[in-house]
């Protein structure tokens, strides 16, 4: 049986709402697991995320990667996205207009995950998952690192912003500042299963 998230992800797959498909050579739904409290959420893919189809397996992802594992998690058990799932030429910053058509595909994702937690990464995400939350966004820096507990698209959620891995590459001020938020995102995932038997959703939600 087909479910609602394949049909979703096949929708996203073949989307030719704005002028990122005519250059991207993959779109990027997406990876990790549905059955998750933790979503992580980026801005849009890379060269190497273009290349291969899959979210932050760049030099931003590896770090993105290590940071995860120095909390305890495992990639393959969160779910990593992004805001914009093509990638927009020569790297540069996602159009309003095309995180505007491309954001439904996010809420839908959102919607199914049904997350506990949002972690967002860049600016970028983190001013559009922030005011769709009903919160101010001001800037990274006097943002980062806060924990809002929120209600979103029906979901009582926590919401965190910090900075995008990519800028932290060769930054090394920045990069203790996000090593820094990571033990605040590891504390809310203790938080957030010490509070609830292990989410127990059922495939169904999945099957609808
Ligand atoms: N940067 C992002 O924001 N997302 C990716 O998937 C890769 C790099």
């Amino acid at each position: 049986m087909i479910s609602e998230w394949d049909i979703l992800i096949n929708e996203i797959r073949n989307c030719r709402k704005c002028s990122l498909y005519l250059s991207r050579k993959n779109v990027v739904p997406g990876e990790g697991s549905v059955i998750t409290d933790i979503m992580f959420i980026g801005e849009a893919p890379g060269s190497t995320e273009d290349e291969t189809g899959r979210p932050f397996v760049g030099a931003a992802g590896r770090l993105l990667t290590q940071l995860i594992e120095s909390i305890g998690l495992k990639r393959d058990e969160i779910y990593i996205t992004n805001i914009v799932k093509c990638r927009p030429p020569e790297n540069r910053d996602p159009s309003d207009d095309e995180i505007k058509m491309c954001y439904p595909y996010l809420v839908k994702q959102i919607q199914l995950i049904k997350p506990r937690l949002i972690v967002c990464l860049g600016r970028h995400s983190a001013r559009t998952l922030f005011k769709e939350s009903g919160l101010k966004w001001r800037s990274m820096n006097s943002m980062h690192g806060r924990v809002y507990s929120v209600k979103l698209y029906g979901l009582d959620l926590k919401i965190i912003a910090t900075f995008h891995p990519a800028a932290a590459l060769y930054n090394p001020g920045l990069r203790k500042e996000l090593e820094k938020d990571f033990k605040i995102i590891m504390d809310i995932i203790y938080e957030i299963k010490g509070s609830s038997e292990k989410k127990t959703k059922s495939l169904l939600d999945f099957l609808r």
